[in-house]
């Protein structure tokens, strides 16, 4: 099971979770909202197989901590993973959005100027502004679009682009969603919950809940449960093994 995006250190009780994930052989990426949390995420994690943690700026917090993108480009040494970053054009967020422009366009132009890095990139409300960046700075690594909400021309923009996608039970439940989905290519689609941010009903989405997106994609694909876990491990590898050769090894 692979959870690509992860926000391991917001649950209530993240050592347990992590426990459960390990004892159940889930690949997470935890991200982190802001680089202040790149220790602690750190730390918790320690060394526990398959999981890895990405330096972020979540772009929600963008206008209160734009001084922080400077840590965040300084944390770009210690790992081959970068997000919670991205736009948010959503109505809550949109006045930030030319702060939110400034973090983001910063962390790019680290990013490429070192030498890239695999990307869980946010862009709700912001999706053809998120791709314009990302077009300009094509060097800055492999983007991975976490839960994708644009139209069908912008999904066929993303994947010319290059981009891959990380899908969850959430964005799965609609029918908008699915129907992105089954248009995506499925050498570049990963699985993810986005938990404890993402949930079912009241109880937070933990990151073995990517079955449930397993399964949706069994359907969408045409194909058992058994070829999709097959496929979705090759992804991973490959996604690897391109944007950070060297990491899986050690998992
Ligand atoms: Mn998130």
């Amino acid at each position: 099971m692979i959870d690509f995006h992860c926000h391991l250190d917001l649950y209530d009780n993240p050592q347990s979770v992590l426990s459960e994930a390990v004892e159940r052989q889930c690949y997470i990426l935890a991200v982190t909202t802001t680089p202040l949390a790149w220790e602690g995420t750190c730390a918790l994690v320690g060394g526990a197989p398959r999981v890895r943690v990405a330096a972020g700026l979540h772009p929600e917090l963008a206008a209160t901590r734009q001084s922080e993108v400077h840590q965040l480009c300084a944390l770009l040494t210690e790992t081959a993973y970068v997000g919670e970053v991205g736009l948010d054009g959503s109505k809550p967020h949109r006045s930030s959005l030319s702060v939110q422009r400034e973090v983001f366009e910063t962390v790019l132009q680290a990013c490429k100027s070192a030498g890239g890095r695999i990307m869980t990139i946010h862009s709700r409300g912001a999706t053809s502004l998120v791709l314009d960046y990302l077009e300009t700075y094509e060097k800055s690594g492999l983007p991975v679009m976490h839960w994708f909400s644009g139209t069908q021309n912008e999904l066929d923009r993303a994947i010319k682009l290059g981009c891959w996608f990380s899908v969850g039970p959430a964005m799965l439940r609609g029918e908008k969603g699915r129907r992105l989905v089954s248009l995506m290519p499925p050498d570049r689609v990963l699985t993810e919950t986005d938990g404890p941010l993402a949930r079912r009903g009241h109880s937070p989405l933990m990151p073995w809940d990517v079955k449930e997106a397993e399964v949706v994609l069994g359907r969408l694909w045409e194909i058992p449960s058994s070829e999709v876990k097959h496929r979705l491990s090759l992804n991973l590898r490959r996604l690897v093994s391109t944007g950070a050769p060297g990491q899986l090894e050690q998992a």
